[in-house]
């Protein structure tokens, strides 16, 4: 059976590279009718912030990707999910060292007992040299370790409570053969390997072994994460041999780039896609809630940062996802983030939701800026006129401000250009002609109108710019007679016995 797990560590806001890791894990899941499973990876307690495992959990509820099995949340109605768990790894320690001393029985890791000092003279002293130091079979014998002390000797300074770590021995002269589903073969040779750390006297282990211990009893059988974590995968697959344990398969997604120059995206990238989901608090930056993305939108854009479906095909829903989803798809050269790209998806959107939809999150930019809607309807129909001309909700009341307040004052250029000797004594005449005017739908008015400049041989440039002018505050806008229509006749009048008094 396909077992998939996203397996962030909580430790800052999660990151759009993380999302796409959740994201192409779930759609693989789901592809195959497998699990998918969210795992905290928090053993690193110098690294843990707070709160960031509630976003974790928000930030892919908010994307609309739920795990089948994972620590308690409130979206899991305040149970662990599945029978795997616990499913933070800081509810698991008591279970990692005794693996960590079965691989020193099996003969594959040692203790060691060098100081940070220590540690760091060998680094600088191989700098000073231009090297750099690898804890392996080069300079095993030189350290302070169980390889190179009498097993007495060992003992002794176990009992006695010394700080020490438990290492991987990695084999010298070895041709690892790895394999990655996206990346193909892998040939590493171990001589350049580092002895890594499994295990630390505070009880702790690290990443490496709790993320192979707990893969293999949580069954995983596809582990998809992101290129960074390439490197380690020799040593993986060391561990999972030296256990005598099926691994996984190996996929690696490529980087997210910058949209411009070199390297991958970071947060720092900020407005141009670095940004995370949503902020992890009041101090941080936007994340892409706040700037006005729907998830969908996201949801959708990530997907193609890295995959293509091998059509023409832009637009897919989450489900649409699932069905043409597959690893093979997945490229193996960086994808570079394009926030264009992202703003014209959002528009995609847009341009699907119902206008009941839209005017249901633009109230809430209403009432920020305390306008009170003179009904549903009449925001549905404001936001049925303008969204075509908008990227994200929060820029219709840049849009559509006129449908709500009178224009407090006229764009000046336009004034300039529109307004003439004779403008006054149209406006006037034109007032007199809408007062008259019963039916006030948008065809109407426009029939009447029309009507009357052809009667009055007066040109179009002379009538509708400035009346666009005194309704609007500025050359903006849809079609007036739809403006006009909808701020109604009593506002309509208003504007214009304003302008011209
Ligand atoms: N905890 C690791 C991370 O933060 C997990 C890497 C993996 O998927 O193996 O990304």
């Amino acid at each position: 059976k396909v077992r998939v797990r996203f397996a962030p560590s909580p430790t800052g806001p999660l990151h759009i590279g993380g999302v796409r890791t959740a994201l192409f894990n779930y759609l693989f899941a789901k592809k195959h009718g497998g699990d998918f499973i969210l795992r905290i990876e928090d053993t690193d307690q110098n690294r843990f912030v707070e709160g960031a495992e509630q976003y974790i959990v928000e930030a892919l509820h908010w994307c609309g990707i739920p795990f089948d099995e994972g620590p308690a949340s409130p979206t899991s109605k305040g149970n662990t999910l599945g029978k795997h768990g616990p499913y933070r790894q800081s509810e698991r320690k008591h279970l990692y060292k005794k693996f960590a001393e079965d691989l020193i029985e099996k003969g594959k890791a040692y203790y060691a007992f060098d100081t940070a000092e220590k540690l760091d003279f060998h680094r600088k002293d191989h700098e000073a040299k231009g090297k750099t130091f690898i804890y392996n079979w080069h300079n095993r014998l030189k350290l302070d370790n169980s390889l190179s002390l009498m097993p007495e000797e060992v003992k002794k300074r176990l009992e006695s409570g010394e700080d020490y770590v438990i290492r991987f021995l990695t084999p010298p002269d070895e041709k690892l053969q790895l394999k990655d589903i996206i990346r193909g073969d892998i040939e590493i040779d171990t001589n350049i390997l580092d002895d890594k750390v499994l295990f630390k006297s505070d009880g702790m282990p690290t990443y490496h072994l709790a993320n192979i211990v707990d893969d293999h009893l949580m069954e995983i059988s596809h582990v998809i994460r992101g290129e960074e974590w390439l490197p380690s995968l020799a040593l993986h697959q060391q561990l999972y041999d030296a256990f005598g344990w099926e691994a996984p398969q190996f996929a690696h997604l490529p980087l997210i780039m910058k949209p411009v120059g070199k390297g991958k995206l970071s947060k720092r990238d900020g407005e141009k896609g670095g940004f995370p989901v949503f902020p992890l608090s009041w101090n941080e930056s936007v994340g892409y809630r706040e700037a006005g993305y729907f998830p969908e939108a996201v949801v959708n854009f990530l997907a193609l940062l890295g995959w293509n479906p091998g059509t023409e095909q832009e637009l897919f829903s989450l489900v649409e996802l699932v069905e043409s989803f597959s690893l093979e798809r997945v490229n193996k050269s960086g994808a570079r983030f394009d926030p264009d790209k992202t703003k014209w998806y959002n528009q995609q959107y847009m341009h699907q939701k119902s206008d009941a939809v839209l005017a249901e999150s633009y109230l809430g930019f209403l009432s920020e800026k305390n306008i009170e809607a003179p009904s549903m309807e009449y925001v549905e129909q404001v936001v049925s006129l303008i969204k075509d001309r908008a990227t994200f909700v929060s820029d219709f009341w840049e849009l559509s401000d006129y449908f709500f307040v009178a224009p407090a004052d006229y764009n000046e250029k336009a004034v300039k250009k529109q307004w003439k000797d004779d403008t006054g004594q149209i406006m006037r005449a034109l007032l007199d002609v809408l007062d008259t005017i019963k039916d006030f739908s948008s065809e109407n008015v426009e029939t009447v109108v029309k009507a009357w400049i052809a009667e009055k041989e007066l040109s179009f440039g002379k009538v509708m710019p400035p009346l666009r002018l005194v309704l609007v505050g500025d050359m903006k806008g849809p079609h007036i007679f739809d403006i006009i229509a909808l701020i109604g006749k009593e506002e309509s009048l208003e504007r214009i016995n304003k302008a011209i008094t």
